[in-house]
Formats: structure tokens, C-alpha cells, sequence
């Protein structure tokens, strides 16, 4: 493929023409291979498609100037898969398995990765696929394992809007224990709130705050900065534990700030924005500043408004490390 043809391409809808992949069956797994990408053949009573026994992962890898590709903390996500497919009784792959499949995948795709800040999304996916729609109660007991691999351009090529976004203290992302599972059903579960709130208030986002404790968005994590202080929430089973969150909680206390990860509530929240900065990490866009915050109906600004400085600055020293530009002492980065 030529990467540069799809220049304008939205995020995600582009994938090379090459996957990893890798069977289970009998209690073992298939050695991996890599195929063309393209349609597989799934049986429609696939335990996946009926009881929802999938998860993904999405990291990604950068090309520099002379050639060499890094993969941004692989082994994390790596780690992550592991503890979705466990929670989702799931047959799990073998890290060290994985990690080949997307090492030997990256450097089959290394022409398809477009120049920073472009890069090579990567996205491990494994489901079940036992056909048997008996299997309600029972895991299954067969499952494929994918790696697709997507060549993604820059974030904020149209500029860093300031995100909208409905405080929801009601409806639940999902159930609690899933939360820190990245499992389709849990998209699907943030989806029908999202859009209705997408039409009622025109927001971008919605931040689940169950009870009023502040929590994360569908797909991002959140965080706010006032004062050279980073508040998020502590980790819990209830929302998902972002590589880009812990990797910003570091940087963060590299560069001086007191980091602080506790429950914190709406009206807190709210306080914070008035002075201070929200963001939402994650693997996609990185961290994106929010302008606004809307709760029953009513707008809060966020600062002044627009995309603040701390968000801009903890955002570069992140991505400055994930290109090459400043260098790698926590050991982030994979060379292939
Ligand atoms: C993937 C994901 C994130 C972000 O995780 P990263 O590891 O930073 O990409 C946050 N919240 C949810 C619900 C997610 O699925």
C-alpha cells in the first residue's frame, strides 16, 4: 500500500495489507502466522457473537528519520490483554506469543508507517469461537487471535479543539467489575448514552460519574490540572487503567507536579474547572483538552475555554519520547 495516499483517512479506517494471526483449539494454540488481511470464516453460532467473549488492546509504533521503528510500552498492553481475556474466561495467549505477533507483524508493515507525528496503530484482538449457542455459562473453549495494524496520521491535523462534554451521574459505562476489561461489550454498552447525549446537548463526550464520583469517558481517561497538581482518580475495577494515564502520572511527577489519585466528586470537579485544566487521555489522541463541562443542562467552562497550557505541555513531553525527540529513561519504547 502507499501510506501517503490516505493522508486525510479518519482514524482507524485504514489498515495495512497484512494481520498476525493464531488459532486455539484442542488446549493449544496454532503457531502464528501472517496472512492478507481480509475476512475470516466464523462460524454464526461463535460463542463471541452470541455471549460477547472478545477484547482488544490499542498501542501504537513510530517510525523515525533513520529507519528504526519503536513500539510504545508494549509489554503493558500486553499485560492488559492478558487480564481481559482472563477476566472474560478466555484462552489467553502467551505474552511472549503476542509479543512475536505483533514484533514479526511491525516489521512486515515498517513501509506502511507513515512519518511521525503519523504512526503504526496496533490493535490485538481475541475471541471466542466455540460454536456452541448452548455455551451461555461455559466459556469457550476455541478462540482466534488477530493482530491488525493500521497506518494513522496526525490526531490534531485539523487543530486541538477543546472537547464538550456531558457529566452523566446516572446511566454506568458499565458493569463495575468489567471496567478495567477493554471489551467490546462495554463500547456497546457506552453507546446508546453517548449518542443520546451527542443529540440532546451537542457534546463530544460523555464522563460516566456514577453517584457523582468522576470516573472516565467511553474511551478515554480523565484528568484535571490546577496549581502544578494533577488530580485523577485512583485506580479501581471500575474504569479502565490507561497506559497514556500512567504514562502522564510520570512524566508529571518527573517534571514536578504533585500527582494525586483519589475519588473526587462532581462538585470538585467543577470547582477545579474554574481555574484550572481537564484533559482525557489515551493511546489515539494522546491527551485532548476539554473546554466545557455540561451538567443538567447547564455549561461550565473549563479555564478560559480552550486547550491549556499544561494540557499542551505534559501532551509534548509525552509524544516528545514516543518520537525519539527527548530520550526514553523509563524504558517505554521497543525497537524493531
Ligand atoms: C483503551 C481505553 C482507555 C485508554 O487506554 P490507553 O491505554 O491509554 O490507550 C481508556 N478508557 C477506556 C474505556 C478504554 O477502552
Amino acid at each position: 500500500m502507499n501510506p501517503s495516499r490516505h493522508q486525510n483517512a479518519p482514524f482507524g479506517s485504514i489498515l495495512t495489507d497484512k494481520m498476525a494471526i493464531a488459532t486455539y483449539r484442542d488446549g493449544a494454540w496454532s503457531e502464528a502466522e501472517i496472512r492478507v488481511t481480509g475476512p475470516l470464516e466464523i462460524h454464526p453460532a461463535a460463542h463471541a457473537l452470541h455471549y460477547g467473549s472478545s477484547c482488544f488492546e490499542g498501542f501504537k509504533a513510530y517510525r523515525r528519520a533513520d529507519g528504526s521503528v519503536h513500539i510504545f510500552r508494549m509489554d503493558r498492553h500486553v499485560a492488559r490483554m492478558m487480564q481481559s481475556a482472563r477476566a472474560l474466561v478466555l484462552p489467553e495467549p502467551d505474552p511472549a506469543r503476542l509479543t512475536q505477533m505483533v514484533t514479526t507483524l511491525v516489521d512486515r508493515c515498517r513501509g506502511d508507517i507513515p512519518d511521525a507525528p503519523g504512526a503504526l496503530y496496533l490493535r490485538p484482538l481475541l475471541f471466542g469461537t466455540l460454536p456452541n449457542i448452548g455455551a451461555a455459562a461455559t466459556p469457550s473453549t476455541e478462540a482466534v487471535l488477530v493482530v491488525l495494524a493500521s497506518p494513522v496520521w496526525d490526531y490534531f491535523a485539523g487543530g486541538m479543539k477543546p472537547l464538550k462534554i456531558l457529566v452523566e451521574e446516572h446511566a454506568q459505562r458499565c458493569a463495575p467489575h468489567l471496567g478495567v476489561v477493554k471489551t467490546g461489550g462495554n463500547y456497546a454498552a457506552a453507546m446508546g448514552p453517548t449518542l443520546a447525549a451527542r443529540k440532546a446537548h451537542g457534546v463530544d463526550q460523555v464522563l460516566f460519574c456514577p453517584g457523582g464520583e468522576v470516573q472516565e469517558t467511553g474511551a478515554a481517561n480523565f484528568l484535571m490540572i490546577r496549581d502544578g497538581e494533577l488530580l485523577t482518580r485512583s485506580l479501581d475495577s471500575s474504569f479502565l487503567h490507561g497506559v497514556t494515564r500512567d504514562s502522564l502520572l510520570v512524566l508529571a511527577r518527573d517534571l514536578g507536579y504533585r500527582v494525586t489519585e483519589r475519588v473526587f466528586r462532581v462538585d470538585e470537579m467543577l470547582q477545579w474547572a474554574q481555574t484550572g485544566e481537564a484533559a482525557l487521555s489515551g493511546t489515539a489522541a494522546v491527551l485532548a483538552g476539554v473546554g466545557t463541562l455540561v451538567r443538567e443542562g447547564v455549561s461550565h467552562q473549563v479555564g478560559d475555554g480552550s486547550v491549556g497550557p499544561e494540557t499542551r505541555k505534559l501532551r509534548e513531553a509525552l509524544v516528545a519520547i514516543q518520537q525519539g525527540e527527548a530520550p526514553d529513561r523509563h524504558g517505554w519504547l521497543t525497537r524493531v
